[in-house]
């Protein structure tokens, strides 16, 4: 008989879990299943659906259910929802949400792939009919109907972070009047002073307002229950359409409630094999912590990138397989109306409280020969440890040659270069592309000078 293998969730994680585990072995027997209407799709793709950039639904979709199975021989049940975990028995309950029925499944082995939801502020009239977050192919849809329907005027985003800015963005492809509430002085906290002040600029530039809030106090509904104003510590803003995107907390309930211990950042720990702390059990993606190869702490990292990679090994292993997640390094990039921005690595804050003794360097350079037509300036700012002189962090941001730039200094940290080595790198240069001396080595080099300087004092 072949062996069981389940896999609850079913957007990143659990769909490469599921297919790596029935490509690994011929001997087992895979299903997942996925609470929502939809499998493998891509999330990240929805505030371009939103602002009419991407317009075909279906390319969205990876595998439908029905593709799922043909192609990579799993079977996929949506409306599904895994409600207990018996590991002693090894068996889980599972609600069919159509017809509320439930039944028992045996595995073998058990993937959770359960994700994240999107944070709560906890305010009267946070349900309005008009208040939407942007985690689901289904929230997606349901904002684009609301636009072609209602044809709002004013958008209130609460939160100015990733989701915030592409939304923004969104919105005022759509022309649509948009403020951001955010709890900081500057847009997007994880990354650099000068690189958000540069952002906040660039979203005035574009018409977006930009509101310092510390505390949302309620939403005023009107009669048909959408919310016309956000009452906040500083003032109330006028909104038709509202977008909370505060951030997101693993969903961990279910792996708690089986026995299944959570690490200190509160996502579900696992060991390099993707195995969580109860046998035949793994966890992969957002739901489960990670090891920033920075610092070697536990973070949380909730990355299409990584939830496929993690997913991955957990279905290997599952399958009898022998892989290994050895962590990851932050590598992100955003674009923000005519901005390229990217992240690697870790922040000169998140850099001090680990230890180490940081300084930080900031270039301003062209992303072609200066003179070629098309060419931009590029702005690069790197963290460095003082002491072992290893680039630990990068913020690059201008309208041309952030984002791929960045993955060279991925590459450059997760293998714990120094500056002086990656002023040796050897990178391209030809005019329509780079200029002789990228601004990835003038930022080294200019680094360099900096940490003699700090050392002669
Ligand atoms: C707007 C947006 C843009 C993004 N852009 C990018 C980007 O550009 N690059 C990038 O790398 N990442 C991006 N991300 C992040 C990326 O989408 C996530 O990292 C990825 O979706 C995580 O996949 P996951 O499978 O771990 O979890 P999730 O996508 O959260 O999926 C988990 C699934 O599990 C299901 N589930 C949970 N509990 C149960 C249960 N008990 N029973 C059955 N089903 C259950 C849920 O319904 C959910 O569908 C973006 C995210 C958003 C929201």
């Amino acid at each position: 008989m072949k062996r069981k293998i389940l896999v609850v969730g079913g957007v990143a994680a659990g769909p490469s879990a599921a297919s790596k585990a029935a490509r690994t072995s011929q001997d087992v027997e895979v299903t997942l299943f996925e609470q929502g209407d939809h499998i493998s799709y891509g999330i990240c793709e929805l505030p371009y659906y939103i602002s009419n950039a991407v317009t075909n639904l279906d390319k969205m979709i990876i595998y439908t259910p029905e593709q799922l199975q043909k192609e990579k021989g799993v079977v996929a049940k949506v409306h599904h929802r895994v409600e207990r975990i018996s590991p002693v028995q090894r068996k889980i309950l599972v609600r069919n949400l159509e017809t509320d029925g439930v039944s028992e499944y045996s595995y073998d082995k058990l993937i959770l792939a359960t994700g994240t939801r999107s944070k709560r502020l906890g305010v009267q009239g946070e349900d309005g009919k008009n208040v939407f977050r942007v985690k689901t192919l289904n929230d997606g849809i349901a904002i684009k109907d609301f636009i072609q329907q209602k044809h709002p005027r004013k958008a209130v985003i609460i939160g100015g972070g990733f989701i915030g800015m592409e939304m923004a963005e969104a919105f005022r492809a759509l022309n649509i009047e948009t403020t951001i509430l955010h709890r900081s002085h500057l847009p997007m906290g994880k990354l650099e002073a000068e690189t958000r002040q540069m952002i906040l600029e660039e979203l005035k530039k574009h018409g977006v307002n930009f509101a310092t809030v510390k505390e949302i106090v309620s939403f005023g509904k009107d009669a048909s229950g959408e919310v016309r104003n956000i009452v906040t510590d500083s003032g109330t803003y006028a909104a038709d359409i509202v977008i909370v995107a505060i951030g997101f907390q693993p969903n961990t309930e279910l792996a708690e409630s089986a026995g299944m211990r959570l690490g200190t950042m509160g996502g579900i720990k696992v060991d390099q094999k993707q195995l969580t702390n109860i046998d035949n059990i793994y966890a992969a993606g957002d739901c489960c912590e990670v090891k920033n190869l920075v610092d070697d702490k536990p973070s949380l990292l909730p990355f299409a990138t990584i939830a496929s990679k993690t997913g991955r090994v957990a279905g290997e292993n599952a399958a009898g397989g022998n892989a290994l997640f050895k962590g990851t390094v932050r590598a992100v990039a955003i674009r923000i109306f005519d901005l390229e921005v990217a992240q690697v690595g870790i922040s000169s804050e998140e850099a001090q409280t680990s230890g180490f003794d940081v300084a930080t360097e900031m270039i301003t350079d062209w992303s072609r020969i200066s003179f070629m037509p098309g060419s931009k300036k590029l702005h690069i700012i790197y963290i460095i440890d003082k002491r072992s002189k290893r680039l630990l962090g990068a913020n690059l941001i201008g309208e041309e040659g952030a984002a791929l730039r960045a993955n060279t200094l991925s590459a450059a940290i997760r293998h714990h270069l120094t500056i002086d080595e990656i002023s040796q790198l050897d990178l391209v240069y030809t005019p329509p592309y780079a200029p002789l001396w990228d601004p990835i080595l003038i930022a080294a080099n200019q680094a360099k000078k900096r940490l003699r300087e700090l050392e002669i004092k």
